[in-house]
């Protein structure tokens, strides 16, 4: 049985499909299923899928053998018990964040966060859910912050664009001996090169758009459940979902409640996109974190430049914890022109690097920050955030190397 991450990708679906002679005919994908209703002969399977009896389709909002069968390679990336596909990775964060929480409800964010995340946390606020904004570096903010109310904790592996990363392993702890549901939004280190569960993680959350898909075509997002959280100690499980193995009650809600209800369905020839670009996410990510180590120690030696934000940085505040937890250092860099430098003036030079809004794709994006994502917030909170006027932020893509540098090294120049 193949061990390595990528053996066991691009052997899966062919394994999957094949045994127990499933009409597969040795295909080595899993088809796009495009039909939406799912017929069946006889009266009695349809019923027993409508009641979980069985575990057949019946219609594609809910799911297709072609979505299934991602799932069950996410949940295997993820070593987790099971996953759920949405067309986005905001759909998978609002899902499982509208299909879990109650007016009155608590809970803690890390202040560094994707910025659409971010809204969609300020817009949980107007439907009576109170979220604390706090420094995730250090577990003691979240123990500070924690009420009775509390019900979740909420970080990202690797933030963007300011690469902090949380104190993951004690908040993992501190977590589990609360009874908080720990949520990670695993989508800048990608079950490649971290794995949230090592952690504590109970459910993991993808934006399949980034490393996993890689190529800039194709939305999608992943909620993974890891197994480790007692779902009977949840308060907002409805009775219905009461049933079963208690280790299912969480993704099962976030099913009804979030796919069947609100539809935020990832399409069955996405999650064909997405199963065939996951195939070489490992040696592209391989490519990408080794051009963002020789960047970042070359951007961090330039004298244009004031500072870099970068894992790989022995002066990043996390180093240590990043070498130790993580296969590489991330692909997502940073960085602040000195003042003197114009910043729109630098980003115009480069040839390579194309402005665009994007993260984890195979060609390398940049854009400045103050200016488009964090602009909506105002300068206040960019302050707060650590987001300064000339921050540029670049996901690195699989280019040659040197050609990265060349592209950087002249657009530096005067
Ligand atoms: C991009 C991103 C998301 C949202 O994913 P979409 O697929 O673009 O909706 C969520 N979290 C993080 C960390 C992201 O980078």
């Amino acid at each position: 049985m193949a061990k390595g991450f990528t053996s066991k990708i691009v052997h899966f679906q062919f394994k999957q499909d094949n045994q127990n002679n499933h009409a597969s005919y040795g295909s080595i994908h899993t088809p796009i299923y495009n039909s939406v209703p799912y017929g069946y002969q006889k009266v009695e399977d349809i019923i027993d899928v409508f009641q979980g009896k069985s575990k057949g389709h019946a219609y594609a909002r809910q799911s297709t053998p072609t979505t299934d069968s991602l799932q069950n390679l996410l949940a295997m990336l993820d070593d987790s018990i099971g996953s759920l596909t949405f067309a986005t990775g905001m759909a998978a964060i609002s899902a499982t964040f509208l299909s879990l929480l109650k007016q009155g409800d608590h809970i803690i964010c890390s202040q560094y966060l994707f910025g659409n995340s971010y809204s969609f946390f300020t817009t949980l606020e107007n439907f009576g859910i109170n979220v604390s904004f706090v420094d995730t570096s250090r577990v003691d903010a979240v123990k500070t912050a924690t009420t009775k109310q509390t019900k979740i904790v909420f970080v990202e592996t690797l933030a963007n664009p300011g690469t902090q990363i949380p104190d993951l392993e004690n908040i993992g702890q501190f977590c589990q001996e609360n009874g908080l549901l720990y949520i990670v939004d695993n989508t800048m280190t990608s079950s490649y090169l971290f794995s949230a569960k090592s952690v504590n993680a109970h459910l993991i959350i993808t934006s399949l758009s980034k490393y996993t898909s890689g190529h800039g075509n194709v939305l999608g997002g992943a909620v993974s459940d890891t197994g480790l959280f007692n779902w009977e100690t949840y308060p907002h499980i409805f009775e219905n979902y009461r049933t079963g193995n208690s280790q299912s009650w969480g993704l099962q809600q976030i099913k009804k409640k979030s796919l069947r209800d609100m539809g935020g369905t990832l399409s069955s020839d996405s999650a064909y996109q997405i199963a065939l670009a996951s195939e070489t996410m490992a040696l592209r990510m391989d490519r990408q974190c080794d051009s963002a180590n020789k960047l970042a120690a070359f951007l961090d030696s330039h004298p244009k430049i004031k500072k870099v934000y970068h894992p790989s940085l022995k002066t990043h505040e996390q180093h240590e914890f990043a070498k130790k937890h993580f296969k590489h250092f991330g692909a997502i860099l940073s960085f602040d022109l000195e003042d003197d430098v114009d910043v729109i003036k630098v980003l115009n030079k480069l040839d390579i690097a194309i402005n665009a809004t994007h993260l984890g794709d195979n060609r390398t994006l940049i854009l400045p920050m103050a200016q488009t994502i964090f602009y909506e917030m105002g300068p206040e909170n960019r302050k707060k955030m650590n987001i300064g006027d000339k921050m540029i932020r670049c996901t690195i893509g699989i280019e040659d190397t040197q050609d990265l540098i060349d592209d950087f090294t002249q657009a530096l120049k005067d």
